[in-house]
């Protein structure tokens, strides 16, 4: 039986004071976990992140990364940046990074490929819209946004990756996809996997549910057969409702 893997993605919030303050409060609430614990948080906590949780059960994750090692790119941060910090995880292909900040299947690929080298975990985010998925096109973004997003990935590298399936209308709406709806979506990506790396490897890979999340919800969501983990935003924020969805699942 796998664990679960259960991030919190902090976004654009909590600066160094707030970020104290929460991480300490979460140390005692999540210590007792069989679960993986990892915090996203911005480039400007990470320092004091790492700090506080070292010798913890938490692991901490940047939100992105380049994949260029150094040179001319104003505002971005390498991989090997991170990594000299100590930060485990990196979140690529957010879908607030793909719809205001143009990421595309092609610049994840080359921001998993980067982080991976550097010896990152890349937590890969994919899924459709509403629109998308009203359509009846759901299996057909998500099908590409594998093909397309893992062209050159290796079934060694995948070992080292998580994926996080999060429908875009579900993210910070309020609005979860039902238990049966995260859990079909996810047994159709496995597939996609499958059909590339083999059942084996597909049945290893970690890929989580994420879109309003939270300590009413997570329960259902995580005793689903396909539901390796969840990608938590805006319930990450606040220690007890982040702490409960890392309890819920023993
Ligand atoms: C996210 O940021 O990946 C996310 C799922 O946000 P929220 O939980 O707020 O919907």
């Amino acid at each position: 039986m796998k664990n679960k893997i259960i991030a919190g993605n902090w976004k654009m919030n909590k600066n160094r004071v707030e970020a104290e303050q929460l991480i300490t409060q979460l140390i005692p609430l999540v210590k007792d976990t069989s679960n993986t614990v990892v915090i996203c948080v911005p480039y400007t906590d990470l320092c004091k992140a790492v700090k506080l949780t070292k010798g913890t059960n938490i692991h901490v994750g940047a939100q992105n990364c380049h994949w260029k090692e150094s040179g001319a790119y104003t505002g971005e941060i390498a991989p090997s940046m991170l990594t000299e910090l100590g930060v485990e995880y990196v979140v690529i292909g957010h879908s607030e990074r793909r719809t205001y900040f143009g990421e595309t299947d092609e610049t994840v690929l080359a921001r998993t490929k980067a982080a991976l080298q550097a010896g990152l975990k890349p937590i890969v985010c994919i899924g459709e819209t509403l629109e998308e998925r009203n359509g009846g096109n759901m299996e057909k973004v998500l099908s590409r946004q594998v093909t397309e997003g893992f062209k050159d990935i290796s079934a060694d590298e995948l070992k080292n990756i998580v994926v996080a399936y999060e429908p875009v209308w579900a993210i910070g709406t309020g609005v979860t996809a039902t238990d049966e709806q995260a859990n079909d979506a996810i047994a159709y990506v496995r597939g996609v996997f499958a059909a590339k790396y083999g059942k084996e490897a597909a049945d290893a890979l970690y890929i989580q549910y994420g879109g309003s999340m939270n300590d009413k919800n997570a329960a259902g969501l995580l005793a689903m057969s396909q539901i390796d983990g969840g990608l938590i935003g805006g319930a990450s924020l606040v220690a007890e409702k982040f702490a409960a969805v890392v309890n819920a699942h023993k």
